[in-house]
Order: structure tokens, then C-alpha cells, then sequence
């Protein structure tokens, strides 16, 4: 899977759009200083003749004019700061801003594409257009207990509580998570609400309906033409910091896939990369279906919660987008 140029000249705009906010930001703010403090405005005039001045001494090969201009350059560097406080502005007032300080807006950071870029195209790639939208109603936010009572609530309760761990402790302690109990019991909006968090956090996120990652793990690998795709997929699939497969166990699967499953559980596992699948599957039902060594990956890895009660989508009579 990979973007087409459109794509990739559409996030470059964006990136331009965002350097030329924030160098516009910093003329708005200029223009605000000097007028209030129009001494400011002649400190920074005189930075400038100062270098052309010293520019012809230096050219000349002067001796000590580097070390004078320095100094003399430092003491009026110092005087704008002064000014600039004394005239009510943050010292840091007329520092360039950038949206993002790693790469300083321009995506990359020495040739490399940076986090913010990574994340963005994954963003394009993957994040289906109603993503957004559902996260903006399935988020902490309108999170809900009502639906539970006693031990159902109880199990909530304790997997809402693991799942706040899970996000807060997410750089220090690497976990993975799997929700599994009957239709309609919370997984999926659980699953949202850490999607959502996460996102918000800065964190790249992959979100699959357990059919869609089967037919990715699948697609590309009989297609000989298609290797390079499947590599950049794979690349994607292996580096980003939370893959969520949600309904684990509707999916068509088969001895090829399986396999393929268990590559990628070993293979995030190994990278300590996260994961999260939710399933409506008991525990008896993953064994059945995938094999012994991936029950065994799961259980040996992976924090289970359990949820349980009353269908809430029926409660709500509310349908679900599939995606
Ligand atoms: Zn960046």
C-alpha cells in the first residue's frame, strides 16, 4: 500500500502551508513590537549595518575585527532582548514557531523523513475517512458506565483502568491488550477511545477491522508484482506504534493466513511494538481456531480483559460503521 503522487504533493502543501503560517505568524509579530518599542526597531537596524560595516574589515583580513564585530554583535543582541522583556513580550516573543520543532516544518530532518511526515502519510494511508469522525463521538470523553451493572460493570471498570494505564505508561512500558467478550459489550468503543487518545498523543495508529488485515496480510503476497507494496505495507505494519485489529474472528481465515498472523504477532512482539485486538471469541474459541503457538504468543504477551453485559448496541439501537 502507498500513496500516489497527488497524495504525497497534497501533504507537501500542507507542510509549505504550515511554514508560511508560521513565518507569517512571526511578521505579525515584528510589526506588533516595533511599534510598541520603536528602540527595538533601531537595535535591529543596526544589528544589520553592523555586519555590512564590519563586512569590508573582515574582507580585508583585519586583524581582531571578527572578535570586535562578536562583541559588539552580542551587546546588541543582548540590548533587543532587554527591550523586548522591558516592552512586555515574552524573551522568546520573535523566536520562529514551528508546528513541529524536530523537523522545523519541513518534514524531514537530515534527509529522513521525520515522525511528524511518518505519522501523516500512515494518517493518508490508512485512516479510513470515517475514522475521524467516529473517534470524535467514541473518545474518554463520552465514555459511560451506565450501561453496566455488577460484575459486567466491574469487568469495565477494570479494563477502562488498564487501558488508561496502557496509554500513560506507553513510552516506559511496552504492553498489549486483548478485549475479548460477547457482541456489543464495549470492546470496540474501548478500542476507539485508546485509537482516539493515542492520535491525540501524536502516536502513529493503524486501526483494521480484523476482515481488512486479513485481506492486507494476504493481498499483496501472491502478487509477485506487487512485492515493493507489500515490503512498504509490511514496513508500516511493523513500525507504527499501535496496530488495532478489532473483531478478531470474523475474518475469513485459512492455514496461509494464520501464518501470516502469527509472522506478525512474532514479528511486533520482537520490535516491541503494541498491539491491540479485540475478539467475540472465548478463550476456548481462540485456541480452536489459531493455532496452539498463537494462543500461546497471545497469553504469554498479552494483558486479557473480559467484558461482558447486555448488547449495548441494541440498548442503543445504533448501527456500526464497518470499515
Ligand atoms: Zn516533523
Amino acid at each position: 500500500m502507498s500513496l500516489t503522487n497527488a497524495q504525497y504533493d497534497a501533504i507537501q502543501r500542507e507542510y509549505d502551508a504550515r511554514q508560511l503560517k508560521n513565518r507569517r505568524l512571526l511578521e505579525t509579530r515584528r510589526a506588533e513590537v516595533f511599534r510598541a518599542c520603536p528602540a527595538y526597531e533601531e537595535a535591529s537596524d543596526q544589528v544589520a549595518s553592523l555586519s555590512v560595516a564590519y563586512g569590508k574589515r573582515l574582507l580585508d583580513g583585519e586583524e581582531g575585527a571578527l572578535s570586535a564585530y562578536r562583541q559588539e554583535l552580542a551587546g546588541l543582541l543582548a540590548r533587543k532582548e532587554a527591550l523586548l522583556v522591558q516592552a512586555g513580550f515574552p524573551a522568546d516573543y520573535l523566536e520562529p514557531s514551528y508546528d513541529c520543532p524536530e523537523c522545523r516544518d519541513t518534514g524531514y530532518v537530515n534527509g529522513r523523513r521525520c515522525r511528524c511526515y511518518e505519522r501523516r502519510v500512515i494518517r493518508a494511508l490508512y485512516a479510513q475517512s470515517n475514522l475521524q469522525e467516529l473517534l470524535s463521538a467514541e473518545n474518554f470523553s463520552t465514555l459511560s458506565y451506565d450501561y453496566y451493572k455488577d460484575g459486567d460493570l466491574a469487568n469495565f471498570k477494570k479494563a477502562v483502568e488498564t487501558s488508561l494505564s496502557f496509554i500513560k505508561n506507553f513510552r516506559e512500558e511496552y504492553r498489549n491488550l486483548l478485549f475479548y467478550g460477547e457482541v456489543g459489550t464495549g470492546k470496540t468503543f474501548l478500542s476507539n477511545c485508546i485509537a482516539c487518545e493515542m492520535l491525540n498523543q501524536g502516536y502513529s495508529v493503524i486501526y483494521f477491522s480484523a476482515s481488512g488485515f486479513f485481506n492486507l496480510l494476504s493481498r499483496y503476497s501472491f502478487d509477485a508484482e506487487n512485492k515493493e507494496m507489500l515490503y512498504k505495507t509490511y514496513e508500516d505494519l511493523y513500525n507504527c506504534d499501535l496496530v488495532i485489529v478489532d473483531d478478531l474472528g470474523t475474518e475469513l481465515s485459512n492455514a496461509f493466513t494464520n501464518s501470516q498472523f502469527f509472522s506478525f504477532i512474532s514479528e511486533r512482539l520482537l520490535r516491541k511494538k503494541s498491539m491491540l485486538i479485540s475478539t467475540n471469541l472465548n478463550l476456548e474459541e481462540i485456541k480452536a481456531r489459531y493455532s496452539e503457538r498463537i494462543f500461546s504468543r497471545l497469553t504469554s504477551n498479552f494483558i486479557f480483559r473480559k467484558f461482558s453485559g447486555p448488547d449495548i448496541r441494541a440498548c442503543k439501537n445504533i448501527s456500526y460503521t464497518v470499515y
